[in-house]
Order: C-alpha cells, then sequence, then structure tokens
C-alpha cells in the first residue's frame, strides 16, 4: 500500500536524520495528525491519486532536505533514482493503480472485463484490411526515416481531408505526422509553454491533455462542461477563466469521455472568445467519424481564417488502428503571428527524428474511398447497438443517470450522491474490481471535481456488455444496502 510506503519513507528519513518525526512529516508536507491515523490504521483506503502523487513528491522533497542537512553524504551509498517532480502533478488513471490491481488479479487467474480503456483491437474491431494491407507491402520501404513531419503522400492525404473538412489555406508544410496524436498533444504543449502560462482545457477532459500541459511547465485551468447542457462547454465559466497568462483553449470534440458532440453555434463562441483573448485553439478531433444517429461533425479550424487553430487527429479511433500510432496535427487559420511558435515545433519534430514510418503507409489508404466506421456507427451498427445497449441497462439502475453519448465509444455516467455518497472515487473502482472484476475509471481521473461520476467503454460485443453491466449494477446493490440508501 502506497500509505505504509509513505510512513516507512518517513520514519526511515527520521531515523537516519536523527530527526523528530513531526519535523520530518513538516517537510515532507505530511500534517502530523494524519500520520498518526495511518499509523493506526484508520485510514484503510486503497491509495488515492493524490497519495499515490505524493509518495514521489514526498521523498523528493525530503531528498532535498537531507542534502542540504548533509551536503557531502550522498556520494558512498546509493542515492535512489527519482523520478522528477515535473511528474509530480502529472496523473492518467487510465492506466493508473486500479489497473495494476487488474494485472495481479489477473495474474491469479481471474478473468476482468476490461472497460477502462478505448483499446478497440482487444474487442474484435479489426482494423480495415486495406490499412494492414498497404503497411504489410509497404514494410521494405519502412525501414529508413522519412521527413521529420512525415512522407509525403500521407501528409497530402491529410490536406484532402482537411479541404473535405473545410479548413481552409493548409499546405503540406502545415501537416505533422506523429506516433499518435498524444506524441504530438505532448509536442504542441512543450513548444509553447512556459512556466505560468495557462491552458483552458475541459472538465471532464481527456487527462492527457492535463498532464502534457503540467510536464510542459504550464498550469491547467479547467473550465466545465455542462451535463445539464448535454456537456457542452460553458462559456460564462471559460470567459470567467481567462487571465493575462491564458495562452490557449482545447476543445476535445466529439467529446472523450461524455461523447459530446459540439454544435456550429458553441464552436462559434469560442472561436469569439479566442479571437477576443488571442488565445490558440486546440482541436482534439480524434472521433470526428464516429458519430451516431446521422449527426455531423464540424472542425473548428473551418470557422475562421484570423485564430490559430491547431487540430490533432489520426487512425487509432475511425480506424481502430490504435496501436499502429498514426496520428497527425494541422497548423491553420491565422499563422504569421507564429512564426516563431512553428518554428519551435519544427525543432521538436527534428529531435525526435520522424514518426513511425509503417503506420505512416496507412494514412492514405484510410482517408481514401470506403469509410467503413460508416457501417459501425449506423442504426443497426454494432457500435451504435452497444452504446444504446449500454445507455439502456445502465440507466435503468437506481440512481445512475447518463447522458446518451452522440459520439466516441464511451459513457460517463453519474451516480445519485444522495443514494451513492462516495467518499473516495479510486476506492469505488477498486472495490467494483475487487468484487465483480469489471474495470471503470473513476470520473475525477477525468479532472472531474466530484466523485460522482465514472467512464466504461461500450466496447465488448453485447453479451459482454450485458454481463458486465450487470456485474455493476449488483455491485451497486450492495453499495446502497451497505449505505442504506437502498
Ligand atoms: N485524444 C483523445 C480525446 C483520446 O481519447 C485519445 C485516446 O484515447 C487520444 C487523443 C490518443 O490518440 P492516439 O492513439 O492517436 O495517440
Amino acid at each position: 500500500m502506497e500509505q505504509q510506503s509513505i510512513i516507512a519513507a518517513i520514519e526511515d528519513r527520521a531515523r537516519r536524520a536523527g530527526l523528530p518525526i513531526a519535523e520530518v512529516c513538516r517537510r515532507a508536507g505530511v500534517h502530523p495528525t494524519t500520520f498518526s491515523r495511518w499509523k493506526l490504521g484508520s485510514g484503510k483506503r486503497a491509495p488515492s491519486g493524490a497519495t499515490v502523487k505524493s509518495l514521489a513528491a514526498i521523498e523528493g522533497v525530503l531528498d532535498v532536505a537531507e542534502r542540504s542537512d548533509n551536503p557531502t553524504q550522498g556520494t558512498e551509498a546509493l542515492r535512489s533514482v527519482r523520478q522528477s517532480r515535473k511528474l509530480a502533478d502529472v496523473c492518467y488513471e487510465i492506466r493508473g493503480p486500479t489497473l495494476h490491481k487488474a494485472r495481479q488479479l489477473e495474474e491469479e487467474g481471474h478473468k476482468i472485463i476490461k472497460l477502462n480503456i478505448g483499446n478497440l483491437a482487444p474487442f474484435g474491431f479489426d482494423a480495415p484490411d486495406e490499412i494492414v494491407h498497404d503497411i504489410i507491402v509497404n514494410m521494405h520501404n519502412a525501414s529508413g526515416y522519412t521527413d521529420s513531419k512525415g512522407m509525403f503522400a500521407p501528409r497530402k492525404a491529410v490536406m484532402h481531408y482537411c479541404q473535405e473538412k473545410s479548413i481552409g489555406g493548409v499546405e503540406i508544410e502545415d501537416i505533422y505526422l506523429g506516433n499518435g496524436a498524444s506524441e504530438l498533444i505532448v509536442m504542441a504543449m512543450n513548444g509553447l509553454l512556459d512556466s505560468g502560462d495557462e491552458v483552458l482545457i475541459p472538465a471532464p477532459d481527456y487527462p492527457l491533455w492535463t498532464a502534457a500541459v503540467s510536464l510542459s511547465g504550464g498550469r491547467p485551468v479547467h473550465y466545465l462542461c455542462d451535463e445539464q447542457s448535454d456537456w457542452l462547454p460553458d462559456i460564462a465559466d471559460i470567459r470567467k477563466k481567462i487571465t493575462v497568462n491564458t495562452r490557449a483553449i482545447v476543445i476535445i470534440n466529439p467529446n472523450n469521455p461524455t461523447g459530446a458532440l459540439y454544435p456550429v453555434e458553441l464552436l462559434q463562441q469560442i472561436v469569439d472568445v479566442a479571437r477576443e483573448h488571442q488565445l490558440i485553439v486546440f482541436a482534439d478531433e480524434i472521433y470526428d467519424k464516429t458519430l451516431y444517429d446521422g449527426a455531423t461533425h464540424t472542425s473548428i479550424a473551418s470557422l475562421a481564417d484570423d485564430v490559430l487553430f491547431i487540430t490533432f487527429n489520426g487512425l487509432s479511433k475511425n480506424y481502430r488502428s490504435c496501436g499502429y500510432r498514426a496520428g497527425w496535427m494541422v497548423v491553420s487559420g491565422e499563422k504569421s503571428h507564429a512564426s516563431d511558435y512553428i518554428e519551435g515545433l519544427n525543432i521538436l519534430a527534428s529531435m525526435r527524428l520522424c514518426s513511425n514510418a509503417p503506420g505512416q503507409f496507412g494514412i492514405q489508404t484510410a482517408l481514401g474511398g470506403y469509410q467503413s466506421i460508416d457501417d459501425l456507427v449506423a442504426p443497426g451498427g454494432r457500435l451504435c447497438r452497444q452504446r444504446d445497449l449500454a445507455y439502456g441497462l445502465l440507466t435503468a439502475i437506481p440512481g445512475v443517470t447518463c447522458v446518451k453519448p452522440k459520439a466516441a465509444l464511451y459513457m460517463f455516467p453519474r451516480l445519485d450522491p444522495k443514494i451513492y455518497p462516495i467518499a473516495d472515487e479510486q476506492q469505488f473502482a477498486y472495490d467494483l474490481l475487487a468484487d465483480e472484476r469489471v474495470l471503470i475509471v473513476q470520473g475525477t481521473g477525468f479532472n472531474w471535481p466530484n466523485p460522482d461520476h465514472f467512464r466504461m467503454v461500450f466496447l465488448p460485443n453485447a453479451d459482454e456488455l450485458t454481463d458486465a453491466i450487470g456485474r455493476i449494477e449488483r455491485f451497486l446493490h450492495h453499495l446502497r444496502r451497505r449505505l442504506g440508501t437502498a
């Protein structure tokens, strides 16, 4: 248990430095009463995200204090190797501590239903044959480095895709291929942010965005998406949170984790805010073809040419090709004032030489011709059926409500706090895993401020999905009885 490790770290430092426990607690930023409570075992909880982070942070702080207490020490004994302090605020619960518990249970022979990650292949959603074929056929041509921004043909295909989506003025040089959108998101933040710079990020978010801003030295500032309004961004809240330090706004549309799809009028309002405050708009559109009920997607970058937009997309989701790590980033709109930033992006792209070449070979064929995702999301298509099934089953559980996703692969249901007064959401996820062998991610893992939501994918086939939600229902039934809210 992480608490035990923190207790051990504090006691160890106190012993080695000959300091009172209370003094070491003070240095570590752990209140002595909290420490005593942990020692007494009254907090028998699985580690919360904050606790997990704080072990690294605590040990880092203690290291510094110890070195300044004793500057000559540390030359003989092995100094422990620690993660950088830059990681102290970085959180990625989708692959977090509950997943470690799941792995452990699997090693013990238990079957876990994994609803924690939008990875399509394990659920039988295969990449289109054409993509696989093109990658295989070109494998012999894929052993060298490519241009650091990517090969010409796939970038040209992305350029044509931008034209289809009415994103104006995009040239080959505005397009960067990456090892998934993920690499490019981190690159875009690294190239932009200095300490104190703020980036507006939705809450809930896809947590890589918050993590990338923190890791780059910036400050993530979360604006609310309103569940009462189908999880659309709250423009008033966005305006309230803009300061002189705000550099950019992130929108995730279609949205992970909520499945929201933003109407043009709302996108236009975001453009207006960006224009007014000279913000860069970072648009994550990785689910732009995973749309239900005949909905259409508008790229925010198509709405103006006097604002700087950086749009992210890739093969992972729309083409069920997460593992090929093929993504792209497009710079569009007003670029004349951004040549320095763009030069920074070019430096970062060059530093990693290029993205994986086999994945690049899948892009051109994916973007042209028949789009098999359309069949999966159409009425009666597998993804659409599974979304409807999951929505129906989940919302039939007492105290569970959910905005029906219009897009993407996720549900973000709410647990009525009167019926499920959950204090520690990570404990909730952990208990669900331990009792029912179902792995979900708690809502706070998506930077949602309250412990009253969780996220699940609806990727398993109908039988497994029914089984999984049946287990969630049974777990919640027992929870209600235990809490006396049944
Ligand atoms: N953006 C969003 C909103 C996502 O949900 C994900 C993956 O789940 C990514 C980006 C990562 O995409 P890629 O596989 O291209 O790195």
